[in-house]
C-alpha cells in the first residue's frame, strides 16, 4: 500500500504576522518541486489569512492548531468554529496536541468532538496521540495510545477515518531534542495501524497516514521515513525556519 507522505510544520505560539509572512515567502521557492509529499504549515490563528493569501496556488497547505468542538456559530467567547477556518483557507487542523492536553486540560471526549466538528467542515484533522515518559517507563505506552485512539475516534466510521491523519507524538520527545529511535516509532506506528484495523477494518487502516512527531530535524528525518509505517512527520521547532523545514521536506535527497 503506498501512502503519500505528509510533512507538517506546527508553528505553535510563535511568529508575529510579519515573521509568518517572511517564513512562507522564503519557504515557497524551496519546496515548489516537492511532489513526493504533501506539505502543511500550521501558523497561529492571527497569521492564517495572511499566509493563506500568500500561499494561493502553491503546493503548501494550511492547518490551524485548534478548532472548537461547537459546530454552530454562537456565544462561545474565544472559540473558533471550523467553518471560520475553512473560510480563510485551512484544509487541515491539528487536534489533541499534547500541549493542549497537558496545559489546557483537553480531554479525549473534547478531542473527539473537535475531530467530528472538523470533519463536518471538511477539514482534515491531524489527530495527535502519544504517551508520557512515565507511561513508557511503566510499560503502558501502548495501552495509553490505544485508549486515546479509541476515545478520540469514538463513533466515527471507516469512511471518516480516511479523512483523518494520525500523529504519534511521544510527549517525552516533543521539544526535548530526544527523538524516538526509528525502531521505537515504527513499533508504535504498527501498533496504531493494527488497532485502527481492528476498529475500522484493514482497508481503512492501511490507507490512513500516521505521522511521527517529536524532535524531528533535517538530520533524523530520513531514517524515520525509511520505516514502513511512518508516513511523514509533524514538526515543531525545526519547522520555524524555512530552510530547515525545507530540508525536512526534501528528506529523500
Ligand atoms: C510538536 O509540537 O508537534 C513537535 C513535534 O515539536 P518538536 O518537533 O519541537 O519536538
Amino acid at each position: 500500500m503506498s501512502r503519500k507522505p505528509i510533512i507538517a510544520g506546527n508553528w505553535k505560539m510563535y511568529k508575529l504576522t510579519g515573521e509568518a509572512l517572511a517564513t512562507v515567502i522564503a519557504l515557497k521557492p524551496l519546496v515548489t518541486n516537492a511532489n513526493h509529499c504533501e506539505i502543511v504549515v500550521a501558523p497561529p490563528f492571527t497569521s492564517i489569512k495572511l499566509v493563506a493569501d500568500k500561499l494561493e496556488g502553491s503546493n503548501i497547505l494550511l492547518a490551524a492548531q485548534n478548532v472548537s468542538g461547537e459546530t454552530k456559530q454562537g456565544a462561545h467567547t474565544g472559540e473558533i468554529c471550523g467553518d471560520m477556518l475553512y473560510d480563510i483557507g485551512c484544509t487541515h487542523v491539528i487536534v489533541g496536541h499534547s500541549e493542549r492536553r497537558q496545559y489546557y486540560g483537553e480531554t479525549d471526549g473534547q478531542i473527539n468532538r473537535k475531530i467530528r466538528a472538523a470533519l463536518r467542515f471538511t477539514l482534515r484533522p491531524i489527530f495527535c496521540v502519544g504517551e508520557t515518559l512515565a507511561d513508557r517507563d511503566e510499560s503502558r505506552a501502548e495501552a495509553v495510545v490505544r485508549d486515546q485512539i479509541d476515545q478520540g475516534l469514538s463513533e466515527l466510521t471507516a469512511e471518516s477515518l480516511l479523512r483523518i491523519i494520525i500523529a504519534y507524538e511521544p510527549v517525552w520527545a516533543i521539544g526535548t531534542g530526544r527523538t524516538a529511535t526509528p525502531e521505537t516509532a515504527q513499533t508504535m506506528h504498527a501498533f496504531i495501524r493494527q488497532s485502527l484495523g481492528r476498529k475500522f477494518g484493514a482497508q481503512a487502516s492501511e490507507t490512513v497516514r500516521i505521522l511521527y512527531g517529536g524532535s524531528v530535524n533535517p538530520g533524523n528525518i530520513a531514517e524515520l521515513m525509511r520505516e514502513s509505517d511512518i508516513d511523514g512527520a509533524l514538526v515543531g521547532g525545526a519547522s520555524l525556519e524555512a530552510a530547515s523545514f525545507a530540508r525536512i521536506v526534501h528528506y529523500d535527497r
